[in-house]
């Protein structure tokens, strides 16, 4: 390899004639794909599409809804796949906003087939495998969240953290959801848990439980997502958060701020931030909203122009924590094609790409452990350091772990094993706790054929 000296810096160079970057970085004007495209929305003002009432009323929730929508831009064999899945593998109803859709390839059926954001937010029969659908330790509730629920609803897994789920429900709902078990409508294959104390009642219990834990100083306000919390109501629960005085750090959930940026432009959701953005700085506590964009494609003018917003009310940041998933983001270059649009365009800062959870019927979106460390090396050296985004397992029984951080790792049967140096609600009298190895498992597909016969051989016995 040769090197030049660089014009500008006075460093060496690769020399473009012998050798090229993985990854050359560009910077892309976003766009807001014409929605007048699509047929059903041909006489949709720019007045109507910016408003998040008409966004909410013209969701796709059903087969029916999405072929008015489309009319002829689909061929009938693409609604009998998303039909027979909805039928035999869904674990997530369907709901997603105009702005979703707009995002995707509609200019072919093939093309649709092929578009990242339709590959997770419509998922088909025919993209899942057949072979092992499921992996045979994919479970409801893959993270154990209900078993730590310290209240309904209210996850403490950390020593320091908790997470609120404060509602079961989105604007939109994503074919891997983790949640699944609790998140959205029933579906064919999988009955939705319900929560069984009525909201009031259960996010003053959240609040009690909060006030009378002084180790804890950090809460996720999910769901769900904030954003299908009545204004008024999200503002009290987390102005009462910032009234504990351990609350130090406060992050809103919302995928919406992309899947809806509309709501988090109207007018009485940016006050509402502000007085809660004044009252945070007042006390010194910290307020930022987490949201979920998994595809670069997904940060639109619109999606920048709420990011922007939220951040001009005053509060800390606005960070993403995407899912990787084979078929949506699963190379260095859609990752980082995504990372530079969320920092370089929306001000959004790339934090997490979590590993899609073992949940049923998700073997087609996972990967497995080594190609997450592949790809984290891949994007390493190409954004600032704190905006290079890391790719976490979350690991059951566990929580987040850097993918490079596993204790050991059987390649041929896919198994992964993890340690953890803090005790949850769950181990308190378990003295083993801290020296146990916690497993997690690649997809069976990705492994050699001795791995695959060992697993067939497991599933005879079983
Ligand atoms: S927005 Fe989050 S909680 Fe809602 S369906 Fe998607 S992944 Fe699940």
């Amino acid at each position: 390899m040769t090197t030049a000296l660089h014009p500008d810096s006075g460093g060496p160079v690769l020399s473009e004639k012998t050798a090229r970057q993985p990854y050359v970085y560009r910077r892309r004007p976003l766009e807001e794909p014409d929605w007048r495209r699509i047929p059903g929305w041909r006489d949709v003002t720019q007045d109507d599409w910016e408003s998040a009432q008409w966004q909410r009323a013209h969701c796709v929730k059903n087969l029916r809804q999405l072929r008015q929508v489309m009319g002829d831009l689909l061929d009938e064999s693409f609604y009998a796949d998303l039909e027979r899945d909805h039928a035999e593998r869904a674990t997530m109803s369907m709901l997603l906003p105009p702005q979703m859709l707009n995002t995707m390839d509609t200019s072919s059926t093939d093309a649709f087939y092929a578009d990242p954001v339709r590959r997770y937010m419509l998922p088909v029969f025919s993209d899942r495998r057949t072979d092992w659908p499921s992996h045979p330790h994919a479970a409801r509730d893959s993270l154990h969240e209900a078993e730590m629920w310290a209240v309904e609803g209210l996850t403490h897994r950390y020593p320091t953290k908790v997470l609120a789920e404060i509602l079961p429900t989105c604007p939109q709902y994503c074919g891997h959801c983790t949640r699944m078990d609790l998140v959205g409508n029933s579906t064919p294959n999988v009955d939705k848990h319900k929560f069984t104390v009525k909201p009031p009642d259960r996010l003053g219990a959240m609040l009690d439980y909060l006030r009378r834990t002084p180790g804890v100083r950090d809460v996720v306000v999910s769901g769900g997502d904030v954003a299908n919390m009545p204004w008024p109501r999200l503002e009290s629960f987390v102005a009462s958060l910032m009234e504990i005085g351990n609350i130090r750090d406060i992050r809103l959930a919302s995928k919406a701020l992309m899947g809806l940026p509309q709501h988090w432009l109207q007018d009485d959701v940016r006050a509402g931030m502000e007085r809660l953005a004044a009252t945070a700085h007042e006390r010194g506590v910290q307020i930022a909203i987490h949201t979920h964009v998994n595809a670069a494609q997904s940060v639109t003018p619109l999606v920048a122009k709420a990011a922007r917003a939220m951040l001009d009310t005053g509060i800390r940041d606005v960070r993403n924590q995407g899912v990787l998933l084979r078929g949506v983001n699963d190379s260095p270059a859609a990752l980082l094609d995504l990372s530079f649009a969320l920092l370089d365009e929306a001000a959004i800062m790339p934090y997490y790409l979590y590993m899609c959870d073992m949940i049923p019927y998700s073997e087609h979106w996972r990967l497995a452990v080594w190609e997450a460390q592949e790809l984290q090396h891949a994007i390493m050296g190409y954004l600032p350091g704190f905006a290079t985004p890391r790719i976490v397992c979350d690991v059951p029984y566990v929580g987040k772990r850097w993918v490079h951080q596993l204790a050991d790792y059987d390649r041929e049967r896919g198994i992964s094993y993890w340690t953890k140096n803090y005790r949850t609600a769950l181990e308190a009298s378990d003295p083993d706790a801290l020296t146990r190895r916690y497993e997690y498992h690649d997809p069976i597909y990705t492994l050699p054929e001795r791995g695959r016969e060992w697993w067939r051989r497991q599933a005879q016995a079983a």
